[in-house]
């Protein structure tokens, strides 16, 4: 197999200023990596991400996965450093997903909730798994998907790069197929464009190209809350140009190759539809009128901190069915796996309660580091 047309673009959106999502399309390599911090860490640590992969030389014999891990650590160790080196990048982080080609097989490793998905035969495949607060809500029951892709912490995610000077990496490999489309993408795109819509703009583009600049239109369209990237490469028959897949990149961050025809229009399944169903929304009000001013719950602030909430914790139609009353130091990204499954089990009670178990964790935190 070989790569066929790739194409890149990225968006601040519609609401934000800044772009802290950074990629790379320099085939057989591509990445996606979405910054997130202050004022402009966030800018600072996807580009320090990427950077690590553009600089990279394939003087190793490692296999393409193993490479992407020893990539992903060289880029976490580089961010970490600078974010406990410099005070206005402290507490800077990135997700990051990359995917490497070599002959049949794609390679791919991933921290965070950028995720990549693989269209065939008109199906989309979403091959990584979210490290996001509401993915493990979802993985542990709490949570449907319907209600995470409308939760408000939906975009709060328990693993980064640069947040600890470890991080673990996802990684596995998958087979190419002549037709394959892959879209790598942040998170701005998936909160505002659902599965099947996805599988709809691909299937109408004229290319890849076309379909990057339709899907970052539709994020918009949508709201555009965030910032937006995309980036896209279809597989064909052939060998590939260079066996020697990473050695001396040269990477123009904005290429995009011209357009060609997709393959095979895909037929739309049943994916995870957006909607809102009425029986949830009924549920929602009935909340809101028995339980809003008392109820409280653990969740995680925008920045990644730990954060109690009043109120429940979905946002309905556009409205916040809750408020935020206390934002912590610590990270969400600091605990445990437990640790957060623990805290973040939604479980409604007191706001006395909620702050007893964020103050258990940051004592455990401020022993650990006097
Ligand atoms: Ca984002």
């Amino acid at each position: 197999m070989k790569i066929g047309d790739s194409a890149g673009l990225s968006d601040p959106g519609r609401v934000r200023r800044r772009n802290e999502d950074s990629f790379v399309v320099a085939p057989p390599l591509f990445v996606v990596a979405d910054g997130m911090g202050g004022a402009q860490a966030g800018e600072i640590a996807s580009r320090l991400a990427v950077t690590a992969f553009r600089e990279y030389h394939a003087a190793d014999r490692l296999e393409p996965e193993a490479r992407l891990r020893a990539i992903v650590q060289e880029a976490n160790r580089r961010i970490h450093s600078r974010a406990s080196s410099d005070p206005r990048a402290s507490g800077m982080g990135t997700t990051v997903t990359a995917v490497l080609t070599t002959g049949s097989r794609a390679a791919i490793a991933h921290v965070g909730d950028s995720r990549a998905y693989r269209l065939r035969d008109g199906t989309l495949e979403q091959l990584t798994e979210d490290h996001s607060l509401v993915a493990d809500l979802v993985r542990s029951g709490r949570l449907t998907r319907e209600e995470a892709e409308i939760h408000p912490q939906r975009s709060v995610i328990t693993r980064a790069l640069g947040t600890d000077a470890a991080v673990r990496v996802d990684s596995f490999s998958v087979d190419l197929r002549a037709g394959d489309v892959f879209l790598i993408c942040s998170d701005g795109l998936t909160t505002m464009v659902g599965d099947e819509e996805v599988v709809r703009t691909l299937a109408a583009a004229s290319g890849v190209a076309a379909a990057a600049r339709s899907l970052v239109q539709a994020a918009n369209e949508a709201g555009g809350e965030d910032n937006v990237t995309v980036v896209l490469f279809a597989v064909e028959e052939g060998d590939p140009d260079d066996e020697d897949t990473l050695s001396g990149l040269r990477l123009p961050p904005e290429a995009t190759a011209p357009a060609a025809p997709l393959p095979a229009a895909p037929s739309v399944g049943d994916g995870a539809g957006r909607r809102v169903s009425k029986a949830f929304l009924l549920v929602a009000l009935v909340l809101v009128l028995f339980g809003l001013s008392r109820a409280h719950f653990v969740g995680a602030a925008e920045n990644g901190r730990i954060a109690v909430y009043q109120g429940v914790p979905w946002t309905v139609a556009g409205v916040d069915l809750y408020r935020e009353v206390y934002v912590s130091s610590l990270l969400a990204v600091q605990l445990g796996p437990g640790e957060r499954a623990a805290l973040f089990d939604h479980d409604l009670s007191s706001e006395a309660a909620a702050l007893a178990r964020i103050r258990a964790y940051e004592l455990e935190a401020s022993l650990e580091s006097p």
